[in-house]
């Protein structure tokens, strides 16, 4: 239980100090679902096809209580946003939110995570309101096996994706789950694609979520994705850099970019882990695996004022883990992605 002590400890450090955890690592982003809602179907993503209950619209945070949420992270030291979901473009008017977002004092670095579907519709508006840069999901390149995959369509995510470029929302990253036995045969024409069009692709390894996926059956390592012949003819696969990103990049054999390898099991990258979250229905977590989070909304809704936001976030940080452990046994849906965000 975390006594309410050290966080008048934490409230009397200087300001200059920053926003740290008890391990000092320094908390400068957060991640903030919109919206536990998709208009995809991936398994890997939600509990099982179908079975996953959205929250009520009235239990989502509201697009000025997010703004309220920023602004308080914004002056503890937060310079990085990411908008994510479920699907945020199925959230309407996000171009609203993202302006709201842009202008707040001290955030340096606003971007998205999308499946793209929408982005043919809404890339324009997105860059017009503040939106600097996006990831995109893509989990293959054969249409039959993509509906399959996500139950959507392709054709309408490459379209979103062209769009973003023509917005300017780059450098545009391609992220895909590598699962084996279901797209692992696509690596190298998904290195090949990315590098075609000008994009960044990075492979993560499948996370034992709640999720409607047998993860040992299909969880593959970045090191059994490295020993492939047709990565390797790809990319220079001498040794990868260390350090505390999540990503690590390797450059493609053809000096056309590099590959980016995301690796939350079998490589941690909790050292340097500088994010928080922000759950769609207002939960703070400071670690994605731990089950632990902070009501905000509740907070905010029963009078809080910002110091209590303040001081949440503070607590937070506090709780925040060493390392992150996947609980295997947990049965909770609400630790599915799709309910915590991506
Ligand atoms: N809908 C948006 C998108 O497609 O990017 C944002 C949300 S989605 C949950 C964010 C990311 O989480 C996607 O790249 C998705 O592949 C990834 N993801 C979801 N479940 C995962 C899992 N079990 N293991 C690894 N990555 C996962």
């Amino acid at each position: 239980m975390v006594e309410t002590s050290p966080i008048r400890f934490f409230e009397q450090i200087p300001s200059q100090a920053g926003f740290a955890d008890r391990f000092g690592r320094k908390l400068t982003y957060l991640r903030i679902s919109v919206t536990d809602r998709c208009n995809m179907r991936c398994d890997y993503c939600r509990p099982a096809a179908d079975a996953y209950k959205a929250e009520s619209h009235s239990n989502i945070l509201r697009y000025e209580e997010i703004e309220r949420i920023v602004s308080v992270a914004a002056e503890l030291g937060v310079s990085k946003i990411r908008i994510t979901g479920g699907e945020p473009l199925v959230r309407r008017d996000l171009p609203m939110l993202i302006e709201k977002i842009s202008a707040i004092s001290g955030i340096t670095d606003l971007a998205l995570s999308t499946n793209a579907t929408l982005l043919g519709k809404y890339a324009k508006d997105l860059a017009s309101a503040g939106l600097q840069r996006i990831n995109v999901s893509i989990d293959s390149l054969n249409a039959l096996r993509f509906r399959k995959l996500t139950g959507g369509e392709l054709a309408p995510v490459l379209a979103g994706i062209q769009a973003a470029n023509d917005a300017g929302l780059t450098p545009i990253k391609l992220n895909t789950v590598l699962m084996k036995g279901i797209n692992d045969d696509e690596v190298a024409d998904l290195i090949d694609f990315a590098s075609d069009i000008g994009a960044t692709i990075r492979f993560i390894e499948l996370m034992p979520m709640k999720q409607g996926l047998d993860w040992e059956k299909h969880y593959m390592s970045v090191d059994d994705i490295l020993a492939r012949k047709d990565v390797q003819a790809r990319v220079d696969i001498s040794p990868m850099q260390t350090g505390n990103t999540a990503a690590r990049y390797l450059p493609l054999k053809s000096g056309k970019g590099e590959v980016g390898f995301i690796m939350p099991m079998s490589e941690r990258f909790c050292e340097g882990c500088n994010r928080l979250r922000l759950t769609a229905d207002g939960g703070l977590r400071s670690c994605l695996p731990a089950d632990d989070q902070l009501n905000l909304r509740d907070l905010m809704r029963h009078g809080g004022s910002d110091a209590d936001i303040r001081s949440t976030f503070l607590r937070s940080a506090l709780i925040k883990p060493e390392v992150g452990i996947y609980n295997f046994d947990s049965d909770s849906e609400k630790r599915s992605m799709i309910h915590i965000g991506g």
